[in-house]
């Protein structure tokens, strides 16, 4: 889609959605810029005719003039409130929606990691409504500085002292454009570090959360104080650019009212010195007074447009996001996934969260990952699963580059408890099913329930969630739902990052033993940091600081001097205490 983020840009995305709108809207426009030049030319030919006293002549024009005014009306009532209202814009916004959709499948994982990705897609989303709100602005400022030109040509051919009117009429509303634009571009960078934190601020009063703990610090009072700061800033800065926008049209005044009622003016006095007929001077005055309700409407548009471009940029923001590229397909891994010297930085981080890692995976086994908080364990077991792509080095799926292979083949056999795991608002029988769609049974649905849920007596048909009404899980109920639903999945290869963090200690032993039937045979990764769970992998590899700083099996470790010995002894030490 190329580079849309300027005004030229809105245009040709606009078009490429939806050019039949738009020739639509330019020929609408057109019509009726056409219709109030020729309004003009009736007027004058009407007196002529009434003063020379032909009826025929004079029926036909008055039949034209019922013409235009049928034409005029027919584009501000049928085209502008009902069409574009009800029938263009909705079309538009369905089809930039189905856009979002597509392309929010096809961001890169990495992009979404970002501080601001979350926001940029929900800005994304309102944007859609305005972009062609934005556009019509342009068609419609165009049309109204055509509309001046022409009629404005068409009047001087009367007498040429009415050219003068054009610039009168047209500079204000130029000027405006030029300084509002540039005035509210300031303003929107002065103030956005601000709604930032004002938002943030916001959320950390009203967040279920954080809000509990809030009121038990009295955080409330210094988050209200900070937002206060925030707010007061914005609002001087608000109250800055009206003072500058009022004194612009303070300044332009004389020159608006030159422009608005000087045409009456030249008009009266060009018809008291005779240099023009009383048919010329009222088909001037009818000139002006559909000129100077154009401009009206063009002022106001004028000091839209800024507000709206800089509601639409954020839209293309989200669309320069990155996208996965890979085309290649790949049926089914047959024999091993290779890390060779993979790097990975998260976006507009120095640091690399993962640093030269080569591992090889063969099919069938099960590997753990361990190390502190913050070593990299997550981010490489995304990796691995293909979800992040290395930022240096490769990984290999039985020898082929993932970055070329399309991501939907990649995780095609593919199954993983992530450590933050989805909590659909929807029953628990949707919750397990959505694990894999196709497939639409309804036993193993049960079966998945009963040995992940047994404990709970939650029934299937249950609705999850307090936003519809249904019951709220514990966390541990939520990521127990979760492992019922990624072995429902089923598939070659499963991750699961830290998959019984929130479970109890009794629940999390009878899970271990669920999870090594369903892992008999398949190919594995273990992310934890508890070691219990690391019975069941077949090699351990230690993480810290990004790089591999051990590996073997459990009983290897745990001879040898090192950070695993030293991880075993806290964690038994704690336990034998
Ligand atoms: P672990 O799973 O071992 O706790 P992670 O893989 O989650 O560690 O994180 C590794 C490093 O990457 C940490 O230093 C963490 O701060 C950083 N990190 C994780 N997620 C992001 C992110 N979205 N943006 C920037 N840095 C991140």
């Amino acid at each position: 889609m190329g580079k849309n983020d300027n005004k030229w840009g809105c245009f040709r995305f606009a078009w490429s959605i939806a050019p039949a709108s738009f020739i639509e809207m330019l020929l609408w426009g057109g019509v009726y810029c056409a219709a109030t030049v020729v309004s003009v030319w009736a007027t004058k030919q009407l007196l002529s005719l009434v003063v020379a006293g032909y009826s025929k002549k004079m029926f036909l024009t008055l039949l034209l003039y019922a013409v235009l005014v049928v034409i005029s009306t027919a584009y501000s009532v049928f085209y502008k409130r009902y069409r574009v209202q009800f029938k263009v814009i909705l079309d538009f916004e369905h089809k930039v929606k189905s856009l979002l959709f597509r392309k929010i499948k096809q961001i890169s994982n990495e992009s979404f990691e970002s501080a601001s990705a979350d926001r940029t897609i929900k800005l994304a989303d309102r944007a859609k409504q305005n972009l062609f709100r934005y556009v019509e602005i342009w068609i419609s400022i165009g049309m109204a500085l055509l509309q001046a030109i022409v009629v404005t040509l068409y009047v001087s051919h009367f007498n040429l002292w009415f050219l003068l009117l054009l610039p009168f009429s047209t500079l204000p509303p130029l000027i405006s454009l030029l300084y509002q634009g540039s005035l509210w571009k300031k303003y929107y960078q002065a103030i956005e570090q601000c709604m930032r934190e004002e938002a943030e601020y916001v959320k950390a009063m009203i967040d279920e959360t954080a809000c509990k703990e809030s009121r038990i610090t009295y955080a409330i009072e210094m988050l209200m104080e900070k937002w206060r700061g925030s707010r007061s800033y914005r609002d001087n800065m608000e109250k800055r650019k009206s003072q500058k926008i009022f004194l612009l049209k303070l300044a332009l005044m004389p020159l608006e009212i030159l422009g608005n009622h000087g045409g009456y003016f030249v008009s009266l006095i060009l018809l008291y010195c005779g240099d023009i007929d009383y048919a010329s001077c009222t088909a001037a005055i009818v000139a002006y007074v559909s000129l100077s309700s154009a401009f009206s409407s063009l002022v106001s548009m004028i000091g839209n447009e800024s507000q709206y471009y800089k509601m639409v940029q954020p839209f293309f923001s989200f669309w320069a996001l990155q996208e996965r590229d890979g085309v290649e397909s790949f049926s089914k891994l047959n024999n091993e996934i290779k890390l060779d010297h993979v790097s990975f930085s998260y976006p507009n981080q120095e640091r690399k969260a993962l640093d030269d890692i080569s591992l090889t995976i063969k099919k069938g086994e099960i590997l753990a990952i361990v190390g502190k908080n913050g070593s990299g364990k997550t981010t490489l077991s995304n990796v691995i699963m293909g979800l992040f792509l290395p930022t240096a080095g490769k990984v290999l799926y039985d020898g082929k580059d993932i970055a070329k292979i399309s991501e939907e083949r990649i995780h095609q056999e593919q199954s993983m408890v992530s450590q933050s795991f989805a909590r659909y608002k929807m029953t628990v029988k949707d919750n397990i099913a959505i694990g894999n769609f196709e497939k639409k049974d309804d036993e193993e649905i049960e079966e998945r329930k009963l040995a992940y849920l047994s404990d709970s007596n939650i029934p299937l048909e249950m609705m999850l969630g307090k936003e519809f009404g249904g019951k709220d899980l514990s966390g541990g109920q939520w990521q127990q739902v979760a492992c019922a639903r990624a072995f429902y999945r089923g598939g070659d290869f499963y991750a699961l990052d830290e998959a019984t963090a929130a479970i109890d200690p009794l629940k999390e032993e009878a899970m271990y033993s669920s999870f090594r039937k369903e892992l008999n045979g398949k190919t594995g990764i273990i992310i934890t940091h508890r070691l219990g769970a690391v019975s069941m992998a077949d090699r351990i590899i230690v993480l810290d600081g990004g790089r591999i700083v051990q590996e073997g099996t459990h009983l290897e470790l745990i001879s040898m001097e090192g950070p695993y010995l030293h991880l075993w002894n806290t964690q038994t030490k704690a336990f034998r205490e």
